[in-house]
């Protein structure tokens, strides 16, 4: 694995907890799913990364580095938001957080933000919330409100995803097919969580 060093102005050498989640979640992928890197799969492949990278920052549970859906904060030697962030990515001037047909076109860091605002709004449901310190307001692109499941739901449906249904070439649109059966699978056909995968995938207009 290869860590950015940083400028050391705005942000220090990349190695936080959550990063080499990100980075080692890179090599579950490949293992698995083994989505392209490019276009909507590279997305979702970075999205992967993101998503089990925050997880591991939350399972770490560590005091000097609370779990949040914000990425590289700990490096982050002004503002200490990271580079990215899930419950709003494109606040970030470049991230996507709603598809649309040329969200394939999009850099892959960039076409990520519709499935880590995905991910959100299924952990933790759309609007305001404050969790570990942090103030998060995600909107949704179809101006619905979303309910979350919690994280850990949310991350079983998208780990049985990644490993049960999605390939190579899976795109925003197979990501949902794929999260669905997961859902399915493991909660049940109409359950809370299914439900709740389809209303989150239709806040971020991946139909
Ligand atoms: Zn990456």
């Amino acid at each position: 694995m290869t860590y950015g060093d940083g400028d050391g102005t705005s942000y220090g050498p990349l190695v936080s907890l959550d990063v080499a989640g990100h980075e080692m979640s890179h090599g579950v992928t490949e293992n698995t799913a083994g989505l392209t890197y490019s276009g909507e799969s590279g997305g979702l492949n970075e999205a992967t990364s993101d998503i089990f990278g925050t997880m591991v920052e939350f399972f770490a549970n560590n005091a000097s580095d609370p779990g949040d859906y914000l990425i590289g904060e700990q490096f982050d030697l002004k503002k200490h938001l990271g580079f990215r962030r899930m419950d709003n990515p494109a606040s970030d001037g470049s991230s996507l957080n709603c598809w649309s047909a040329t969200a394939g076109s999009a850099d892959v860091h960039y076409s990520s933000g519709i499935g880590n605002h995905f991910f959100y709004l299924l952990s933790e449901g759309s609007g305001a919330k404050t969790l570990n310190g942090v103030s998060y307001n995600s909107p949704t692109c179809n101006g619905s409100t979303v309910t979350g499941i919690g994280r850990d739901a949310a991350a079983n449906i998208w780990y049985r995803a990644l490993t049960v249904y999605m390939t190579s070439s899976t795109n925003y649109s197979g990501a949902r097919t794929a999260t669905l059966n997961a859902a399915k699978d493991l909660y049940g056909a109409g359950s809370t969580q299914y439900n709740a995968v389809a209303s989150a995938w239709s806040a971020v207009s991946v139909s």
